[in-house]
C-alpha cells in the first residue's frame, strides 16, 4: 500500500468555485488542491457542495476529470492485489432501483474460480447501494481492512467492502455530500468517483453497468455513452481493462426494491430462480468477467461456466461461504422482513405500460430503505416488489406490487406512491432489452 500524499500551499476554494462558477478550467494543482484538502477536512461541506453545483452547471473538461480522478485515488491509500497472483475482476453499476447484481455475480464469478474483488458504496439519491443490502444480512460487516479484505479473495474467491476510510476517503466525503445536495448526477463527477473506486481497489478487468433511464443518472443512451467512454478512459489510462455495458433502468430490476428483498431476490437467482432480467444481467456480466480473466475462456465459454456454476449449486454454496466469512448469517429466514405489508391492486385491466422507475426509487426512501440526509439510519425490512414488470397483462384487481413497510401509516402513503407509478394502458408495449449495448 502507497501512502498518501500531502499538497503545499494556501488554498483559497471560494475562489475556485467562482473560476468553475465562471466556466473557467481549473489547473490540475488546482483541482488536486480542492480534492487532497477536502479529504482532510480542511474545506467545509457548504464549499465544496457549491462546487459540486458549479460543476453540474458548467462540466470539466477531460484534463480536469483526469486531475480529478487522479486526486481522488492519491487521496488515500491503493490496493495492490499482485500478491494474489492473479487476474482479479470486478463490477460497478453507475446507480438504478433494484439493482443486486453484484450480490448474485460476485458468487457466481468466485465459484467459476476467478477471484472478484470489489469496494462498494451505499445508497446514493433514488438508488439502492450495494454496501445498504449488504448489511441487511444479519452479522454482515462490510467493514474489512485490506489485508482481511485480501486474505477473504486470496481464500474464498470474492470479498465485497465498503471504501475503507484510507481509501479514497475524499471520493467518500464527496459521495455522501453529492447525495444529499443534487450533485450526483453529472458525468465527470459520477466517472470520476466510479473510477478512482475502481483504480485504488486494484482489480485489473472491470465490467461497469451503465444504467440508462427513467430509474438512472442517465436518462438516454447517448449520456450514457458519454459515461461510459469517460470511464473506459479513465480505465485505459490506469492500465485496466473495462468494459461497459448499458443496461435498462427504465423499470426497477428484477421485482425486489429495498435492501433485504433485493438479497432474497439475489439468493432466488443464485438458486437458478431469479427473475429474466436480473438472471439475464448476472449471467452476461460473469460471461464478460470470465473472459477478461486469466482463465483463457471467451465470453460465449464464460457463460455456459456461469451457467452450470448456478445449476449445479456451487455459485449457492459460494454465496453462503462468502457471508459466513464477513460475519454474517446466509439463512433466507435471518432477513429481516417487515410488519406491514400491502398489496397494491391493478385500476383497470391492460398492460403495464410503464412503471415510473425514480418514482418507485423514491417511494422506497419514503419508507425508509435509503437515506434523506446523510446521517439517516436505514430500515433494511421495508421496500416494494414490483411483481407486475413492462408488457405483463393485468386484470383490473390483480395484484401488481407489494408494499412492505414499518407501520400501517407509512405503507398506505407507500402504496398510494407504487400505484402511481404505475400505468396501464391497452397496447402491449415494445420489448426492450435489458443490455442496450456493450462497449468493449
Ligand atoms: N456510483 C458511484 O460510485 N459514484 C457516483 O458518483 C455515482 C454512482
Amino acid at each position: 500500500m502507497n501512502a498518501p500524499p500531502r499538497t503545499a500551499g494556501a488554498l483559497r476554494p471560494a475562489e475556485l468555485i467562482q473560476k468553475k462558477r465562471d466556466g473557467g478550467e481549473l489547473t490540475d494543482a488546482e483541482i488536486s488542491g480542492l480534492v487532497l484538502a477536502y479529504a482532510r477536512d480542511e474545506i467545509p461541506d457548504y464549499q465544496m457542495a457549491a462546487f459540486c453545483m458549479a460543476v453540474y452547471f458548467k462540466g470539466l473538461s477531460h484534463a480536469e476529470t483526469h486531475a480529478l480522478t487522479d486526486a481522488m485515488v492519491q487521496s488515500g491509500e491503493t490496493v495492490d492485489l499482485s500478491s494474489l497472483g492473479r487476474k482479479v475482476v470486478d463490477k460497478h453499476s453507475t446507480g438504478g432501483v433494484g439493482d443486486k447484481t453484484s450480490i448474485a455475480l460476485g458468487p457466481v464469478v468466485a465459484a467459476c474460480g476467478v477471484p472478484f474483488a470489489k469496494m462498494s458504496g451505499r445508497g446514493l439519491g433514488h438508488t439502492g447501494g450495494t454496501l445498504d443490502k449488504l448489511e441487511a444480512i444479519p452479522g454482515f460487516n462490510v467493514e474489512l481492512d485490506i489485508e482481511t479484505f485480501l486474505a477473504q479473495v486470496r481464500e474464498i474467491g470474492i470479498a465485497i467492502i465498503g471504501q475503507t476510510g484510507e481509501l479514497v476517503p475524499a471520493d467518500k466525503r464527496l459521495y455522501a455530500l453529492r447525495d444529499v445536495t443534487a450533485t450526483v448526477d453529472i458525468i465527470p463527477l459520477i466517472a470520476s468517483s466510479i473510477m478512482s473506486k475502481k483504480i485504488a481497489g486494484g482489480a485489473d478487468a472491470i465490467v461497469l453497468d451503465v444504467k440508462v433511464g427513467d430509474g438512472a443518472f442517465m436518462k438516454d443512451l447517448d449520456s450514457a455513452r458519454e459515461l461510459a467512454q469517460a470511464m473506459r478512459e479513465l480505465g485505459d489510462r490506469a492500465g485496466r481493462e473495462v468494459v461497459c455495458e448499458l443496461t435498462d433502468m427504465d423499470q426497477p430490476l428484477g421485482q425486489a426494491v429495498g435492501n433485504a428483498l433485493e438479497i432474497r431476490e439475489a439468493m432466488a437467482t443464485l438458486e437458478g430462480e431469479g427473475p429474466p432480467d436480473l438472471v439475464e444481467l448476472v449471467l452476461g456480466a460473469a460471461a464478460h468477467l470470465l473472459a477478461l480473466s486469466d482463465l483463457g475462456v471467451d465470453a460465449r465459454e464464460g457463460r455456459a461456466t456461469a451457467e452450470a456454476a448456478i445449476a449445479d449449486g456451487s455459485a449457492l454454496a459460494l454465496y453462503e461461504r462468502w457471508v459466513r466469512a464477513q460475519g454474517g448469517d446466509p439463512a433466507l429466514d435471518a432477513l429481516p422482513q417487515a410488519p406491514v405489508v400491502k398489496p397494491v391492486l391493478a385500476q383497470e385491466a391492460g398492460h403495464v405500460q410503464r412503471i415510473a422507475t425514480t418514482a418507485i426509487g423514491e417511494a422506497a426512501l419514503g419508507l425508509g430503505a435509503g437515506r434523506l440526509r446523510k446521517e439517516d439510519d436505514i430500515d433494511h425490512a421495508v421496500g416494494i416488489l414490483c411483481l407486475a414488470k413492462r408488457g405483463q397483462e393485468v386484470a383490473a384487481g390483480d395484484v401488481i406490487a407489494e408494499v412492505h413497510a414499518r407501520t400501517e401509516e407509512s405503507v398506505e402513503v407507500g402504496a398510494a406512491e407504487v400505484a402511481a407509478a404505475y400505468r396501464i394502458g391497452p397496447e402491449s408495449p415494445q420489448d426492450v432489452p435489458i443490455v442496450l449495448d456493450v462497449i468493449a
